[in-house]
Parts: C-alpha cells; structure tokens; sequence
C-alpha cells in the first residue's frame, strides 16, 4: 500500500524524507554497524545526536543561553504534575482553561496545591480563547498556565495572556515549532514531540534556569525534578534515545524548509485552504470562531452525527485518514501538522467538495442537469489543463458567480420594464 494522507491529531504524520533517511540508517548508522536503537546512550555517536539535536532546537527557536533544553520521557502529561511540583513555592497558580488538556493540568495541580481557574472557554465548548488581558490573577500564584494550542478544540492563542509578571508556562505539545516563538516571554515551554516533531516517547521541556532548583514540593520524585536532569545533560537515566535521534532530523528538515517562519507560513497557506472551503460550504461548517483558529488542528462537523460518520468512512477508503474528531465532541478533524504536504490539504478539500454536491444532490439541493452540466464541463476543464485545472477550476467559479449576478440583474430589469409597460 503507498503511504496515505495522515490526519492524525498524534502520533501523527512525519516528514517522509526523515523516514527514509532513519531506515538507511537503520542498520548501521554512520559506520557504527548498529542501530541507534542498539546503542548506549553513552557512547559517542549518541552523544554527538543529542548535543546536535539541542543545537538545532536551539538554533530555530533562538533559545536565550538562560534556558536549558531538556529531553525527558512520561509524555505531556507528566509534566502536568511535574510543573507545580517544581514551581509551587507558594503552592498557588492560576490555570486558564480552553480545553480538555488544560483542564487536566488544572486537576493534577490541585493535588499539590491551590490552583485557581482565572479564565475558561468551557461555556462555549471550548470553541474560543478567553481574553486575557486583564485577569485576576493571585499577587502569590507562582505560575500562570496555558495549553497554547488545543488540539481537541482547535484553538490557539493568538495573543499570549498578560500575566502581569507572574512566570508563563505553556503546554506546545501540539504547535511545537509549527510558527517562530519569543522564547523570552515564557519560564517553561513544553511538549510531547508526538506531533510536530518526532515519535511519541520523548517530551521536550525548555526552562529557564533560575526556575531550575532544589526548592521543589516535598516528596517529588527524583525523575520528575528538573533538576535532575538539567545536571545530568538529560542524561540522568536512559533517555528516549531513538525518540531524540528522529527528532534531530527533523530539526534539520524544518532548518532545510527554512526555519520557523518558513514554516509558519507553510502552515498558514495549508490552513487557509481548508478554512477557506469551511466558510463557504454549504455542508461543513468548522466549530471555532475565526478569531482563534489552530493552523494545526481544524475541526468541523456536518450537523449530523450519522452524516459525519458516513464522511469518515468514505474519506477512510479514497486514502485520507484519521479524520474522526476526538471521542468527546464527535464530528471530524483534521491535524495538518508541519509534515502535512499542502498537496495533501488540497486533495482532501476536493474530496470534500465532491462528497458536498453528491449530498446536497441526494437532498435535491442541485438538479440533475446542474450536476451532468458541471461533470462535463469539469471534465473538459481538466483534459485542456492538466497541469493547472484546479487554478482554472476556480477562476472559473468566480466568474461563474459574476455571470450569475448579471443575468439575476437582467430579470430583474427586464420584469420591471414589463410590469411597466403592461
Ligand atoms: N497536551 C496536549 C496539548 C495534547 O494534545 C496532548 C495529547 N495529545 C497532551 C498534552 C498529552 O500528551 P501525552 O499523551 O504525551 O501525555
């Protein structure tokens, strides 16, 4: 089978030039005559893959000296008890809440301390970021926390909430280098790799260094303090080694790409194109307030449970995958992550497209004659233009739309010319 549009919210796709270069190397890696999987994680070569792959990190997002990149396991998730075991010193913190993510961060927080929900979007499902210019948060919260883009919901902050000087920690798990960061504006950014940038097993944490201490809650166990870490290079234990080497190759893809901004606008053109189709369906709809929309994560849903599912099925069996929405708010959902190829987008909005008009064909929405009409004259379209028929394709339904508005004003003018004279 050739390899299919993944739509996976993760693990999800991965560049297939990073694919292909990892089974070269599968056997014997650079002369090593072994795998990355069979080697220790003291030795050399894995120590020249590490120190590369933080390079790298360091290099796209521009990584201030004052921060240490960590390279840790557990998943996000960990981390959502890991961060008020190091960072409650006051044992209070204020959590924004905008989706299920959060919220389970909040919850794991409260074991340790008094976490106080400042703002939440759970009113409206999740489907917006609550503004956070002005919130009341605590004078003694030792950390303001945010889920920056809610793979589930699909939303992301376009804005970073005003902390007013409280330490920001962000959960990146799902718009890991997808745009360029101020990494300064942050004291932890983490995530689980799983999505953007590597196989699931590996969580990076980037923190700032005067939050890397000894201080951290009683009984926090020795893996779960950053400090750990930081002073063994995450080298404490034995750490996700084949994780880290692929997520060293994709640093280098996404350098190759361009950077972040590269990347960002990448992501923006793919996103446009799905929304775009969104806002004008008669079918789709997308769940999100424009404002706040993911350039990772879209979902949108027919109206109609059964509908959706049908959709699912049948976009399953043309090749584009995963695009059932999460279990807890039904619907669909696609993750155009970084190594989402933007051909991949425009093929899956024809499929779209396609399944639309037979529908509303079904409901008797478009005649007959209206849907031979278009399947000819598409037909025709794409045997003179094989190399550009999309482009052709749309033109012409823009002027399709302005041969409809003259001929509508020619009726109109025409009915009051009779009505006049009769
Ligand atoms: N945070 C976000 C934003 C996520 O999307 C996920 C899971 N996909 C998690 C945390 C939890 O990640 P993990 O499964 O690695 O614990």
């Amino acid at each position: 089978m050739g390899r299919v549009y993944n739509f996976s919210a993760g693990p999800a796709v991965l560049p297939e030039e990073v694919l292909k270069e990892a089974a070269d190397e599968m056997l014997d890696y650079k002369g090593t005559g072994m795998s990355v999987m069979e080697m220790s994680h003291r030795s050399k070569a894995f120590d020249d893959i590490i120190k590369e792959a933080e390079k790298d990190i360091r290099d796209l997002m521009g990584i201030p000296d004052n921060y240490k990149v960590l390279f840790l396991q557990g998943g996000a998730s960990q981390q959502f008890a890991a961060v008020p075991m190091n960072l409650m010193k006051n044992k209070k913190a204020a959590y924004i809440i905008t989706g299920q993510w959060a919220k389970k961060a909040y919850q794991e927080a409260q074991k340790y301390g008094e976490a106080v929900a400042v703002a939440s979007s759970a009113d409206k499902t999740f489907s917006y970021i609550p503004d956070c210019s002005d919130l009341d948060i605590p004078e003694d919260a030792d950390y303001v926390y945010i889920c920056e883009n809610n793979t589930i919901y699909g939303t992301k902050y376009k804005t970073l909430p005003n902390t007013k000087g409280h330490t920001l920690v962000a959960d990146v798990s799902s718009c890991f280098l997808s745009e360029p960061v101020d990494v300064t504006k942050y004291g932890v950014i983490y995530g689980g790799v799983q999505k953007n940038v590597g196989p699931a097993g590996v969580v990076i944490a980037i923190i700032r260094e005067d939050l890397i201490t000894d201080d951290v809650l009683e009984g926090t166990p020795t893996m779960l303090k950053w400090k750990t870490q930081a002073d063994a290079d995450s080298l404490y234990n034995t750490p996700p080694c084949y994780g880290i080497y692929i997520c060293g190759k994709v640093f280098k893809w996404i350098k190759k790409m361009g950077g972040l901004e590269a990347m960002k606008a990448h992501n923006e053109k793919k996103a446009k194109i799905l929304y775009d189709y969104l806002d004008q369906s008669k079918l789709f709809k997308g769940t999100v307030v424009p404002e706040d929309r993911s350039l990772m994560n879209v979902p949108f849903v027919t109206g109609d449970a059964e509908l959706d599912k049908k959709f699912v099925a049948e976009a399953t069996a043309a090749g584009f995958v995963n695009l059932k929405g999460h279990r807890t708010v039904g619907g669909m959902r696609a993750s155009i992550y970084n190594a989402m190829p933007i051909e991949g987008v425009e093929k899956l909005v024809e499929f779209m497209k396609k399944f639309e008009r037979l529908i509303r064909f079904d409901r008797g929405e478009i005649s007959m004659l209206h849907r031979l009409l278009h399947m000819i004259s598409t037909a025709d379209l794409i045997k003179n233009n094989p190399d550009d028929w999309r482009d052709k394709l749309n033109e012409r339904s823009k002027s399709k739309g302005k041969v409809v508005l003259v001929l509508f004003a020619v009726i109109l003018v025409l009915c009051l010319f009779v009505r006049i004279i009769t």
